[in-house]
């Protein structure tokens, strides 16, 4: 039998998430001993309230409200407490003493996780986050560390699976948008706060962290470009389906060349048009995609859970194994580099395209009116279709698809449109993604 060395590990939290990491630890030990050439200790648990009843039976003698101490003697750190403080500063305390950090704190991630991968840097420690950004799915290591020799090109992620359930319903069954929160929400689908999952701070926070390691760039979370999907219609998703196309909430970090051929990158948050025969268009109910392009390796899709506590759970522990590896071995932890450094540009510099819906008048020359409206701001249609079925008497639906250009050249379009007494009024502006 082998004589194995302790690695004492400390865990932060005894949640959803952390119950789950708890039982894997113990249940699946010898099995994860021989995986990583140590035995891994849970020293540990630190909560709030020590006899809080919990998803696991667990020995009630690792509890302890004391999170300072039990880093201290940590050899590795598993913080799944969640929010800003205390875990910013245990994290801190515990790269400091020299501990490798594992966690899924997104929120913390977004906000401070340049701060923290510096304090890692500067002592030889670890930092992990695998599970911060879609759950159960790989996808910081693919991006770091498979595709690291690649250039990648662009990240595109349906990663809040609340919002992809609630567009989802209103796509296949047809429900109002309130109808489709409310199953949402008694599914326990949305955060307590539900401006977190509808607005897309949830999603602009992995995007931060998505476009941080894609681009060896910091972007802070307020240089996202952020759309909710709380002004998206049933009437817009019919659109969309009648058009073979499907909503969803993206999230996406791009290379992009500025208008003055500054190289740059574009991270953004909103619900887009997708056709349906994209790999993220089948992506259904709660679940969460990533997908990349890369210069060499072409287009790839990586699909699973992004939440609950086994799945995240599952992600956690490939970090701690991959930290405890490093920690026996030695040598510096794969701390994503800053690099590239380059600037983050604004939304009116990406090149997209749109589908624009306009209620107008149903008489002579409008068409043409429209159509030179979008010429004069340099962007031609791809399609237009006319609706006179829909809309107030004498009056018609005009669905125009146009071609990629510029986003400030189509935002300038449509207040144009908008403006013209044609148009009586502008019923949908929605981006479509995707295409190459
Ligand atoms: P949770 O169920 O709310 O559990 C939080 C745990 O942390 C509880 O055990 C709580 O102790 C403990 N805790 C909170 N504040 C504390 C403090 N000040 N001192 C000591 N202990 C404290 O959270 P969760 O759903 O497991 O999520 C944990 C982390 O994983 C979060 O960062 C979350 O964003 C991330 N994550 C979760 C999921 C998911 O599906 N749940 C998916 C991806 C990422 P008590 O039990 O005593 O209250």
């Amino acid at each position: 039998m082998n004589e194995y060395r302790d690695l004492r590990v400390a865990l932060l939290g005894c949640g959803s998430v952390g119950a789950q990491v708890a039982r894997l630890l113990l249940e699946h030990g010898d099995e994860l001993t021989a995986r990583v050439g140590a035995r891994l200790t849970l020293a540990g648990i630190a909560v709030r309230d020590v006899n809080s009843k919990r998803d696991v039976d667990l020995p009630i003698e690792l509890f302890t409200t004391d999170a300072e101490r039990l880093v201290q003697g940590a050899d590795i750190v598993v913080e799944l407490m969640g929010g800003i403080e205390p875990a910013k500063s245990l994290i801190t305390l515990a790269l400091q003493g020299g501990a490798d950090v594992v966690t899924a704190n997104k929120a913390l991630i977004a906000a401070h996780g340049k701060e923290l991968s510096a304090t890692a840097e500067q002592v030889g420690a670890q930092l992990l986050f695998e599970a911060s950004v879609a759950a159960a799915i790989p996808i910081l290591r693919p991006l770091s560390e498979s595709l690291v020799g690649d250039h990648i090109t662009r990240v595109m992620g349906i990663v809040n699976g609340s919002t992809n359930y609630i567009l989802d319903r209103m796509d296949r069954f047809g429900d109002s948008a309130e109808d489709a929160a409310k199953v949402a929400s008694d599914l326990g689908f949305l955060e307590a706060d539900p401006t977190l999952d509808v607005e897309g701070f949830d999603a602009a926070q992995k995007a931060t962290i998505l476009a941080r390691i894609a681009f060896h760039t910091e972007v802070p979370e307020a240089a996202v470009h952020r759309e909710g999907i709380t002004k998206i219609t049933a009437e817009q998703i019919e659109a969309a389906k009648h058009a073979g196309l499907v909503i969803k909430l993206l999230a996406i970090a791009e290379r992009v060349t500025g208008s003055d051929d500054t190289e740059g990158v574009s991270v953004r948050v909103y619900p887009a048009l997708l056709r349906r025969d994209h790999p993220l268009a089948t992506v259904y109910e709660g679940k969460n995609a990533v997908f990349v392009e890369a210069e060499a390796a072409g287009e790839l899709m990586f699909y699973g859970a992004g939440a609950g506590g086994a799945e995240t759970a599952s992600a956690v522990l490939g970090d701690l194994v991959s930290a405890a590896r490093r920690h026996i071995v030695g040598g510096p932890g794969i701390i994503g580099s800053l690099h590239a450094d380059l600037p983050v540009l604004p939304v009116g510099e990406i090149i997209t395209s749109y589908q624009i819906m306009l209620e107008v008048r149903d008489e002579p020359g409008v068409l043409a009116k429209v159509a030179t409206i979008l010429a004069e701001h340099g962007v031609s249609a791809a399609s237009v279709e006319q609706n006179t079925s829909k809309g107030a008497a004498g009056h018609a639906a005009l669905i125009i698809g146009t071609h990629a250009a510029r986003e400030a050249d189509l935002a300038s379009t449509v207040a144009a449109l908008a403006n013209d007494s044609a148009v009586t009024e502008v019923l949908s502006v929605l981006r479509m993604e995707g295409a190459a």
